[in-house]
């Protein structure tokens, strides 16, 4: 039995790792539970799954539902969320808090020796160097659920990686794969929000339609496989059925190939290196038109040449473009910017920002901060 604590119980990924718990209660056990402000919902996953202990980030969220004096501890604040990524007797941690909010406890729980289910691609692009030490001296597994991730994970298994000669991430495109660079200046966030193949949260489908999510991505390529940034490549795959591959030196490649689901990465990542039978629905290949390839247009897609500039400046770069990022998203979602001036944000704040060393939490912190404030203020 695997003593779970799912961070971010109450999101996308972390309402399919409780699900999956609940259809496997003879392999998983969900200890601990965490969420930002979603009480309704964690209520019920208390009932349904009995932990020893929830946190609720918000205060007075977490106040709310002390009132329904349910048969378990409840904590709060960042204190609260880390306490349940270090909770005794937990194997592994789902890392599935959304931002940069889920830096410190995906840190303290790598820290107090927990495999890691890492769907937060944020933790390892803003402090990738110190989680990838840290982990390696604490002997933590860090099992990626990104699905394009988790597909060389499953491609890279029990292979040397001298053999590889490049990674190849696949991308849909997002919402405006179809439209021009011109076409972009006016679309609206509801359009921006319709993604055409995976069901996402708000901020990672706005990612993917700027192709930033994939440039996040190509940063957490880096950092997991030690691979570095010029053999990592992007193609752009609409249906999504390829969830990437491993170009090898002899000129084989090994892709991963699976419907669209999130269950399928979560699932493997929960129980790896078993894998859960019948935990999506099968492929069918009578049903199934076309496999379609194609180089990404960096004319049109910015936001994927500012992640290699960031890999290249290194230091605290990553973290940086991370944090104007999320901030001109926040922005776009708001009515505040359009869309195309999310790279230009983030690449106005990039070209504003002296590189330090990545050598602690908190100077990353305070790079993001920096990188935050700088954005807000270029946007205004
Ligand atoms: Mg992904």
């Amino acid at each position: 039995m695997k003593k779970l604590s799912i961070l971010g119980s109450t999101g996308s990924i972390g309402r399919n790792a409780v699900e999956i718990v609940r259809r496997y209660p003879g392999k998983f056990k969900a200890s601990g539970l965490a969420v930002m402000s979603n009480v309704e919902l964690l209520e019920s996953q208390i009932r349904a799954l009995t932990p020893e202990a929830v946190a609720v980030f918000d205060e007075p969220s977490a106040d709310d539902l002390r009132k329904k004096r349910l048969p378990v501890e409840i904590l709060s604040g960042m204190e609260g969320v880390i306490e349940v990524a270090q909770l005794g007797g937990v194997d592994m941690v789902v890392s599935a808090i959304a931002g940069s909010a889920g830096l410190l406890p995906t840190f303290a729980a790598v820290k107090a020796g927990k495999d890691i289910a890492l769907a937060n691609k944020e933790v390892l692009v803003m402090a990738g160097e110190i989680i990838i030490s840290e982990a390696a001296k604490k002997n933590v597994r860090i099992i990626p659920v990104d699905s394009e991730h988790s597909a060389l994970f499953q491609c890279l298994h029990g292979r040397e990686m001298n053999e590889v000669r490049r990674l190849i991430l696949t991308a849909s495109g997002g919402a405006f794969l179809a439209k021009s660079k011109a076409e972009l200046e006016d679309v609206t966030p509801a359009e921006a929000l319709k993604h055409p193949n995976w069901d996402m949260g708000q901020k990672v489908t706005v990612d993917s339609a700027t192709l930033m999510n994939k440039g996040l991505e190509v940063i957490e390529a880096y950092w997991l496989f030690r691979m570095p940034a010029e053999k990592i490549g992007v193609v752009i795959h609409p249906q999504s059925i390829v969830h990437s591959m491993v170009e090898f030196i002899d000129g084989s490649i090994m892709a991963q190939m699976s419907l669209p689901d999130m269950k399928g990465a979560i699932g493997y990542a929960m129980s790896y290196p078993e894998r859960l039978g019948g935990i999506m629905k099968f492929l069918d290949f009578g049903s199934l038109c076309e496999l379609s390839f194609m180089e990404p247009d960096r004319d049109k897609y910015m936001s994927l040449s500012l992640a290699y500039e960031a890999i290249r400046a290194g230091g605290t770069m990553p973290a940086v473009l991370n944090a104007s990022n999320e901030a001109a998203v926040e922005a776009f979602l708001r009515g505040k910017i359009s869309f195309t001036g999310i790279p230009r944000a983030v690449s106005d704040t990039m070209s504003l920002h002296k590189v330090g060393k990545c050598g602690s939490i908190d100077e990353v912190i305070k790079a993001s901060e920096w990188a935050r404030e700088k954005a807000i203020e270029l946007m205004n």
